[in-house]
């Protein structure tokens, strides 16, 4: 017997399910979000039924290749919480036992003990779950005599699946990146440097559904051409998961002249954070973003004290989101090596806040000492004059 099959790949919507009456919502742009990112792929069908996304490869894209890469991506998509790589064919018995063993086979050969899983979601199906978890368990067994069925502990399960329109067999689900679709959860602009943390913050919010523009400031010749190139690459990684956004880039090296010779030292870098925070909430602005997102951790530099987070607050009228800010730098690091920042973030080239930095920066400032520091500066024209410079770059995977 040689049965017909196509290979499909069916995404889990976890939290999504929950959502009530915002389902719709949620699951439109989920598909949105998994269409995109198929569409560089290849050619496919993309549909949703009761909280499953059902993906069909189509003509020249039905090669296992093609279905290799469309399953890491799909893995990569906020909103999705298990991938299943199946093999989907008629609610025929026959058909099914041939297959199990078939399709299987690779998983089966390695393992030494399995068990079959049924769900029967289609209740006219002649045959109940366990008898076709019986026919089934046979049926590979027949076919790889090494094996032995185990209940309670199986090195490999194979599913059978009989749903509405068709069966499907898989060997086991892959993980999902978990979280919300990239785009239910309003806009976001990313204070996005070289740095660990900032691209591990921009995740962290993009998986609660935010969708993010970004802004990274530069300060050439203090910083070098490889420090830019630094920041896109890990802007174009952070694409993988968080979709496609815009970059700002701003140029802050006129504004660092004029605090180094006019400003006290130790307040330098604090004067230029609440520059880096007045112009983002200006990009903010006209990007349409609720709420601006920064990788600041409590306590980890002396510009992320409490006193020294409230002088930087202090400029910005809206909402700030600070996802690490209770996190230690080792669950940082996980975060930044599972989305794959870490390796592009250790590379060595200098950001615009190692150049100037002062010796011995101060680590509880009174607002009142920046106000008077900043009367030394035209803060609106460095600030307008930074800002009607930026380059707007489009980032994607
Ligand atoms: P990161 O690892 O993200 O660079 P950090 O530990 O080096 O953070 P700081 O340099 O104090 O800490 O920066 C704190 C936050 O301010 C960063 O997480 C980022 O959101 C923002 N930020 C700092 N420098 C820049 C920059 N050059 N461009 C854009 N945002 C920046
Ligand atoms: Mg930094």
């Amino acid at each position: 017997m040689n049965t017909v099959y196509n290979e499909m790949i069916l995404l889990k919507c976890g939290e999504m399910v929950l959502k009530g009456l915002n389902r719709r919502v949620f699951e439109e742009q989920l598909l949105k979000n998994v269409r995109y990112r198929l569409a560089r792929i290849g050619k496919f069908s993309v549909r949703a039924m009761q909280s499953t996304v059902y993906i069909r490869p189509e003509g020249e894209s039905n090669t296992p290749e093609v279905v290799d890469v469309a399953v890491e991506a799909m893995q990569q998509v906020y909103g999705v919480v298990a991938v299943c790589r199946t093999a989907e064919c008629e609610k025929d018995m026959a058909q099914i036992l041939d297959l199990v063993p078939k399709y299987c086979a690779d998983a089966l050969e390695s393992a030494r003990t399995f068990k079959c899983e049924v769900r029967r979601s289609d209740k006219h199906f002649p045959l109940t779950s366990p008898e076709i978890a019986m026919e089934a368990g046979g049926a590979i067994l027949d076919a790889f005599p090494h094996l032995s069925v185990s209940l309670d502990h199986p090195e490999l399960v194979v599913y059978v699946e009989i749903r509405d329109r068709a069966a499907y067999i898989h060997a086991g689900k892959l993980p999902g990146a978990g979280g919300l679709p990239v785009g239910v959860g309003g806009k976001g602009l990313l204070l996005l440097s070289g740095g660990i943390d900032s691209p591990v913050a921009g995740h962290m919010m993009a998986k609660r559904g935010v969708e993010l523009t970004a802004v990274h400031f530069e300060s050439p010749p203090y910083t070098s051409m490889r420090a830019r190139q630094k920041v896109l690459d890990l802007a174009a990684q952070m694409s993988r998961r968080c979709g496609r956004f815009k970059l700002y880039v701003v140029n802050t090296a006129k504004i660092m002249e004029e605090i180094r010779d006019n400003c006290p030292e130790d307040l330098f870098t604090l004067i230029l954070r609440r520059f880096m925070m007045r112009i983002s909430v200006a990009v903010a602005e006209k990007e349409a973003c609720g709420a601006v997102i920064t990788g600041e951790s409590l306590g980890q530099v002396a510009s992320q004290t409490m006193q020294a987070l409230a002088v930087t607050n202090a400029v910005c009228d809206r909402l700030i989101f600070r996802p690490l800010i209770g996190m230690d730098k080792e669950e940082i690091i996980r975060v930044a090596r599972e989305t794959g920042t870490f390796e592009i973030s250790t590379l060595p080239y200098e950001d615009c806040c190692t150049v100037f930095t002062p010796k011995h920066p101060k680590t509880k400032p009174r607002m009142q000492q920046l106000l008077d520091a900043e009367e030394a500066l035209d803060v609106e024209a460095l600030t307008a004059a930074a800002l009607s410079a930026a380059e707007i770059l489009q980032i994607r995977a």
